[in-house]
């Protein structure tokens, strides 16, 4: 039975600045995927909470979004409500800094280096938000947030406000209790991290590097969502598909690039089923070649057939 009375419906009418049918493809870093049904931008923790607060109790299905960089959204759109989570302001702290949710990492990077802190290099490679980032634990040149990450301040619908400890948080590889755990539906409201102190210029220079080195292996420029497997333990995705000859395979306008195998490009009006598609038969010629199931580091939401 669909969820849509007319009661929930009324409620969702009354949250200010609530969209209905919103366009997602131009917010996320793939430009796939149909509308929201219900959409809306959220700045303030509070008002982020309250709403999907309401959202749990009358039982009308959630999304939040950050960046919208590790994202396939069905061709179909997202049902429900989708909460874009735009909170970015920041606090240093000596060594420590806090981070609102919707801040980039990237920009978290550069405040890092400008308060001459070293550790956070890595993240100037993620182009997500800090939400994403802890949602994902997610990492750049062997370092992962896990390893910088003293707390998350959160909220779950159900049990209220909370501080997560990086335990609580249960942070694997590009995981955690919020991908696939106790804390499915929770909203990451800030991250606070610990870093070292050092030279800033330093720090920067190091970026710079990185950037140069990932704009020359990766097809930075093009509209991908990242790595769209995770790496099998001791192996790389990227190293399987090329061997497996799967660079340059098509589906539609949805393209494995020549430069990086573990990256699938829009070339411009790609859909989410030819995207879907192209991962289906990559997971199955590696299987079959190399008896090895890539899983997906990308997430797959929305209305899917
Ligand atoms: C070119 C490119 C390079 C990339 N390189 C890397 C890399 O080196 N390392 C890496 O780890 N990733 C990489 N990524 C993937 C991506 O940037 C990260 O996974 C990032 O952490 C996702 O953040 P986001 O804000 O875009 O999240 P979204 O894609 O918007 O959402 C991803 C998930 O996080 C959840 N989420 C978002 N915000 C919150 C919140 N406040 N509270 C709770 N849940 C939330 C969403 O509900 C969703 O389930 C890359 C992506 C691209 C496009």
């Amino acid at each position: 039975m669909s969820w849509r009375t007319k009661s929930k419906l009324d409620w969702l009418r009354t949250l200010p600045g609530l969209a209905e049918e919103e366009p997602l493809d131009s917010r996320n870093s793939f430009g796939i995927g149909g509308p929201a049904e219900f959409f809306l931008e959220l700045g303030k923790a509070e008002a982020i909470e309250k709403t999907i607060a309401g959202a749990k109790t009358r039982e009308i299905p959630y999304l939040l979004l950050g960046a919208g960089t590790n994202l396939l959204i069905a061709d179909r759109g997202v049902e429900g409500l989708v909460i874009r989570v735009v909170n970015r302001d920041f606090h240093v702290a000596g060594t420590r800094v806090r981070a609102a949710a919707g801040l980039k990492m990237m920009r978290l990077a550069r405040i890092a280096a400008d308060a001459n802190l070293r550790g956070f290099e890595f993240a100037i490679g993620v182009p997500g938000t800090v939400g994403g980032a802890v949602y994902q634990n997610a990492g750049s040149w062997g370092k992962e947030l896990s390893e910088v990450l003293v707390e998350a301040d959160g909220f779950s619908p159900g049990s209220g406000k909370k501080t997560w400890t990086p335990i609580e948080l249960k942070l694997g590889y590009r995981t955690s209790a919020l991908r696939e755990g106790a804390l499915k539906g929770s909203l990451v409201v800030s991250a606070t991290i610990q870093l070292d102190r050092g030279d800033g210029e330093e720090a920067k220079r190091l970026m710079a590097k990185l950037t140069r080195e990932r704009n020359e292996t990766q097809p930075i420029k093009t509209k991908n969502c990242g790595s769209v497997f995770k790496n099998p333990p001791g192996d790389s995705a990227g190293r399987l598909v090329q061997a497996a000859g799967l660079k340059g395979l098509r589906e539609g306008k949805a393209l494995v690039s020549q430069q990086h195998g573990n990256f699938i490009i829009n070339e411009g009006g790609a859909t989410a089923d030819d995207v879907r598609r192209l991962i289906e038969r990559i997971q199955a010629e590696v299987g079959r070649r190399f008896n090895m199931q890539l899983e997906t580091e990308v997430e797959l939401v929305g209305r899917w057939k």
